[in-house]
């Protein structure tokens, strides 16, 4: 039985990895993480990505120990630690999941898989949850998506097979299995101090999970929208699929078991079965997002509809730029929420999704640019996602209802005595609830009275709201009815639109 060699990328789990329990059935098994330091020094990462990714890293290595198994960690080109290893040891074949990374994983992907067939060296990649490879088309994907995540989860093996050269229960000898680096080695950057960190791990995660199906999730469907709850109510497990310390089939089963859990019980919370069916949903749409860049590597990018490619300056103003980015636009809800979204690492998708309106429309700012730029502070970045939530929201898929956030109408739905804003921007504490949300409204006299110096203390308004809307709506609008724009939204529907009732 020839060694198996599994390559751990953003699938850092032991439970419901088939690559892994495919090669456990073939025989020893040896696991290898490798830090590449092009993908950690590139400006989508930071340092809080890595300080995930080696907590999740610790506990899968102790418990790949425990059954008799080892995983290496190696920092360097991943071609080039593959060869070394396969190179120095008798390994029979390679495993691991297809990723739908950035530009830079999917190139990495492809030398690799060029060079496992010259080598020869067999090189199985096996489908990552509900998303397919080299999908000729959208037909019937949600119902292939149904049966991947209803289909048995892979079996963690509770016993490896022993390593040909170690004593199965010790592993590997400790130096040769390898220390992970630090941020500094990698170059990766540090945008900002978290204040709440969340901690990585398929114990996290699952306890995560476990946590919001018993109880946090009540609400959810109400929730979600504000700021104010959605940091406790939301699931917030999207760093574990991320990293896949959670397999989406994972979370969709346990929301299954819950769901028909509470249909049973007779005096069930009503509002849990609404919560179960909106989590479910969203798990679908997290593969349906990550399928887009999957199926179109290019959207990273471009424009899914190429008519909008010159619709935004190429460069972005870098005023603008930098006060969206540092939370001090003037607009204290836009503000709170960046600054939220930066010491937390997360922020809810309604909150995202203004932000990036506000960048794209108010701002006029490239997506490419903002979209690069707010990668890093996310925790849970997932390049299938992003980048496709991003089009989405500064109207360049061509496809989707144009839709222009006002942020003072958000701030005040989501939070209406402006607790957020003043936890956020400390800057607007003393203002009154009523005049928080728009503090340069203020009549004289009470701004007098909250010793409030707007323009010192906190900004003026970077843009006016009225004509910002009014001139992105009208250029929105013109390109939209030209021919071209047109011609590329059916092009478009036809490859990405979800076949069900709209979801986007
Ligand atoms: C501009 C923008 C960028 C985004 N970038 C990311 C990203 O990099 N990574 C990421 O995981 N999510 C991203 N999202 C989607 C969404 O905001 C997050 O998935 C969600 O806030 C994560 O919190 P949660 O785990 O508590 O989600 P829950 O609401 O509890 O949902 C459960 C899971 O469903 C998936 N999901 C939820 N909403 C969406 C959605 N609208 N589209 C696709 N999948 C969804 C996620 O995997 C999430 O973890 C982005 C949204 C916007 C508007």
């Amino acid at each position: 039985m020839s060694l198996q060699l599994v390559w751990f990328k953003r699938d850092l789990r032991l439970h419901d990895h088939e690559p892994l329990a495919a090669a456990a059935s073939r025989g020893p098994v040896l696991g290898i993480y490798i830090f590449e330091p092009e993908v950690f020094s590139a400006p989508d990462a930071d340092a809080q990505h890595l300080t995930f990714i080696v907590e999740c890293l610790t506990e899968l290595r102790s418990r790949l120990r425990k059954r008799g198994s080892e995983l290496l960690l190696r920092t360097g080109d991943a071609q080039e630690q593959l060869e070394r290893l396969v190179h120095a040891l008798p390994v029979g074949a390679l495993w691991a999941h297809e990723e739908t990374g950035n530009g830079l994983t999917y190139a990495r992907d492809r030398r690799v898989r060029a060079w496992a067939k010259q080598r020869p060296l067999p090189f199985h990649e096996l489908q990552a949850g509900g998303v397919v490879r080299r999908l000729d088309s959208r037909d019937g994907w949600a119902e292939r998506w149904e049966q991947v995540m209803r289909a048995p989860r892979a079996r963690a093996p509770e016993r490896f097979a022993a390593l040909p050269w170690a004593d199965a229960a010790s592993g590997v000898d400790a130096p040769l299995a390898g220390d992970p680096p630090s941020a500094t080695e990698l170059c990766v950057k540090s945008y900002a101090a978290r204040v709440h960190v969340v901690r990585g791990g398929e114990r996290a995660a699952h306890d995560t999970l476990a946590s919001f199906l018993a109880l946090r999730g009540v609400d959810y469907r109400r929730a979600m929208s504000s700021p104010l709850t959605a940091f406790t109510e939301c699931s917030r497990i999207s760093p574990h699929l991320a990293f896949g310390t959670l397999s989406g089939r994972q979370a969709w089963q346990a929301a299954q078991r819950r769901a028909a859990e509470l249909k049973a019980l007779p005096d069930a919370d009503p509002r849990w079965r609404g919560a179960m069916t909106s989590f479910a949903a969203r798990l679908a749409w997290r593969d349906h997002f990550m399928q887009k860049l999957e199926s179109e590597p290019r959207i990273e990018y471009e424009p899914f509809a190429r008519a909008y490619a010159n619709l935004r300056p190429r460069e972005a103003d870098p005023e603008r730029l930098a006060a969206w980015l540092e939370g001090r636009t003037g607009y204290p809800f836009v503000d709170a929420c960046m600054r939220a979204l930066r010491a937390e690492g997360w922020i809810n998708f309604r909150m995202r999704a203004m932000l990036v309106s506000f960048a794209s429309y108010h701002l006029w700012l490239p997506w490419q640019v903002t979209a690069k730029a707010l990668a890093p502070h996310f925790l849970d970045y997932e390049p299938g996602i992003h980048y496709s939530q991003f089009q989405m929201q500064s109207g360049t898929t061509g496809i989707n209802t144009v839709r222009i956030y006002n942020p003072y109408k958000q701030g005040r739905d989501q939070d209406p005595a402006g607790v957020f804003i003043k936890r956020w921007v400390p800057e607007l504490t003393d203002v009154s609830s009523d005049d928080v949300h728009a503090p340069h409204e203020m009549p004289a006299l009470f701004a007098q009275m909250s010793g409030l110096r707007l323009g010192r203390d906190y900004p003026h308004p970077i843009v006016d709201h009225a004509t910002a809307y009014r001139d992105a709506k009208e250029k929105m609008f013109a390109l939209r009815e030209t021919v071209a724009a047109r011609t590329q939204a059916a092009v478009v529907l036809e490859r990405h639109g979800s076949r069900r009732a709209r979801r986007e």
